[in-house]
């Protein structure tokens, strides 16, 4: 497969948060890897902000420590490390005390040319005071890009103030909301199956289609991340952004362009047609669950609550919901959402079930004739499965077998698959905003997700218990049953 390295413009990154674990197991590493493959020109610089003041070479040691344990062979490629290294600096900006302000204006004075992006790697309520910070000391040139993460907010008003404190330094277009599930291989690949093919555009729509699952399924636990998932609970940590962006690239009207824009306009009427779930639909269309202690990656583990230290904890580790988009092309297919902690297996997939064969023409005894699915499989092995009805192979009269057409992208192109932090970062440096969401996307989203949290909140239930190392509550199951469906079981 050829892979096209196609240098940027030089840039300054500088990254807030530099030392923190999102910087350390991403962002450098993705950054290194894009340098390696000499997509960032010479010249360039990333600057690493943190709180406290380190030397520069002993801080260097923590970045190679880092793409040693996030990048396995990193230790030995010295070379390619070193040189990615000599472009790594750190400067000490303590954006509470607002003490180190002129330390980085001074590093960056003299290069206001050239492209400038600041990650805001840290918790959201920094945002507001970097974004000031970096107004105040006038860092902010007509080349500069700012790159936020999730979450950004924890409902629409907070999210509204993360965007007015953002928007008052930084126009709409200098803000780049990131979600790295839409920098991943095969999400970018859906638009390319639905729009570079003739075959499935004329089938998307409830005419043909029954159903979608959309699953996001973690084997992990909270990990050292606990003070902020118990606070923010699967719907949002996982629905409001990764799960509701890719339930729009499915079911989004073909953009006229790959252009930002016209693919965020299509975006936007997506989730402004989601199906609002009320209070006297929550317990029908969604289910909340916490994993117990179980089994989950060749171990025992403990309860959620254990986890976390707070046994009395309410907080959702799984969630799964009946969703409904109300339009034309989409009115009646449901989509199933679910998302969930210490499940099964690791796995994230997007199921497209097209409806059943009107009438079977074969005779009793072929095997059952199972509808086409379309599964695109996210991580682990990412790739793209079309399950059909073939004849089995050979003599033995009319048998009938369900088999995957199957493009698993590792074994089909044998390519290193970048991660996709590694797109991102370097979309920021083109400005391309294709992948990243804009503010009323953002607000729209959490415009459906505030009335099931308001509902779970007034109705006080308590997270149904599943098993760790389950695939959740019983009553997931029983949501899509209920339909006469099933969640999908890849068994190919
Ligand atoms: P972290 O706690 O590991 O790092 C936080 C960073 O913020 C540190 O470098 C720290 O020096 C810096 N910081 C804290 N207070 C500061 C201050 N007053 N002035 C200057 N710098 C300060 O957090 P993380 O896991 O790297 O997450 C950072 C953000 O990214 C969070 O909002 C998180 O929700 C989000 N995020 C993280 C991940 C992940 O995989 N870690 C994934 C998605 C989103």
């Amino acid at each position: 497969m050829s892979h096209r390295v196609i240098p940027v413009d030089p840039f300054d990154y500088v990254v807030f948060g530099g030392t923190g674990d999102l910087a350390r197991r991403k962002l450098l590493p993705a950054l290194y890897q894009r340098h390696k493959d000499g997509q960032i020109p010479p010249g360039s610089r990333i600057v690493a902000v943190a709180r406290t003041r380190r030397e520069d070479e002993a801080f260097r040691e923590t970045v190679r420590t880092s793409l040693q344990e996030f990048l396995p062979g990193a230790e030995s490629d010295g070379c390619a490390v070193d040189a990615f290294l000599a472009m790594v600096s750190h400067v000490a900006v303590d954006v509470e005390a607002d003490a180190g302000w002129q330390d980085l204006a001074a590093f960056l004075a003299g290069a206001e040319d050239r492209i400038r992006a600041f990650y805001l790697a840290v918790g959201p309520d920094l945002f507001g005071k970097i974004c000031t910070g970096i107004g105040r000391h006038r860092l902010v040139t007509a080349n500069t890009r700012l790159v936020i993460e999730k979450p950004i907010g924890s409902s629409l008003a907070t999210a509204r103030a993360v965007n007015e404190a953002v928007g008052s330094v930084f126009a709409e277009d200098q803000i780049f909301r990131i979600d790295h599930y839409l920098g991943k291989e095969t999400v970018q690949n859906l638009m390319v199956l639905r729009f570079g093919n003739s075959l499935y555009e004329p089938l998307w729509n409830s005419a043909h289609i029954d159903h979608v699952q959309i699953t996001v399924a973690e084997s992990i636990g909270v990990g050292s991340r606990a003070g902020y998932y118990d606070s923010a609970g699967a719907l949002r940590d996982m629905v409001q952004n990764h799960i509701l962006q890719l339930l729009c690239l499915i079911a989004m009207e073909p953009p006229d362009s790959l252009d930002a824009n016209s693919v965020r306009d299509e975006k936007l009427k997506v989730l402004r047609a989601l199906k609002p779930i009320g209070e006297d639909e929550i317990d029908v269309c969604t289910v909340r669950g916490q994993y117990r202690a179980g089994a989950s990656e060749g171990g025992a583990v403990v309860a959620y609550g254990d986890e976390i230290a707070r046994s009395e904890s309410a907080t959702e580790t799984f969630v799964a919901i009946r969703s409904e988009i109300c339009n034309w092309r989409w009115a009646g297919v449901p989509f199933y959402l679910r998302t969930g902690k210490r499940l099964a297996s690791r796995v994230s997939e997007i199921v497209v079930a097209f409806k059943a064969i009107p009438h079977s023409i074969f005779p009793k005894g072929s095997g059952v004739i199972h509808s086409n699915r379309l599964v695109l499989r996210l991580q682990p092995d990412e790739g793209v499965k079309q399950w059909i009805m073939i004849k089995d192979p050979g003599l033995g009269g009319m048998r009938l077998r369900h088999v995957p057409l199957d493009m698993s992208f590792a074994t089909s192109f044998q390519a290193r698959n970048p991660d996709a932090y590694e797109r991102l970062l370097l979309d920021v440096i083109r400005g391309n905003q294709t992948l990243f969401m804009r503010r009323d996307e953002v607000e729209a989203a959490w415009a459906w997700i505030d009335p099931i949290l308001e509902a779970w909140e007034r109705s006080g239930a308590a997270p149904r218990p599943y098993t760790a190392g389950t695939w959740g509550p019983s009553a997931a199951i029983a949501l899509i049953e209920r339909d006469g469906r099933n969640w999908h079981e890849d068994s190919g």
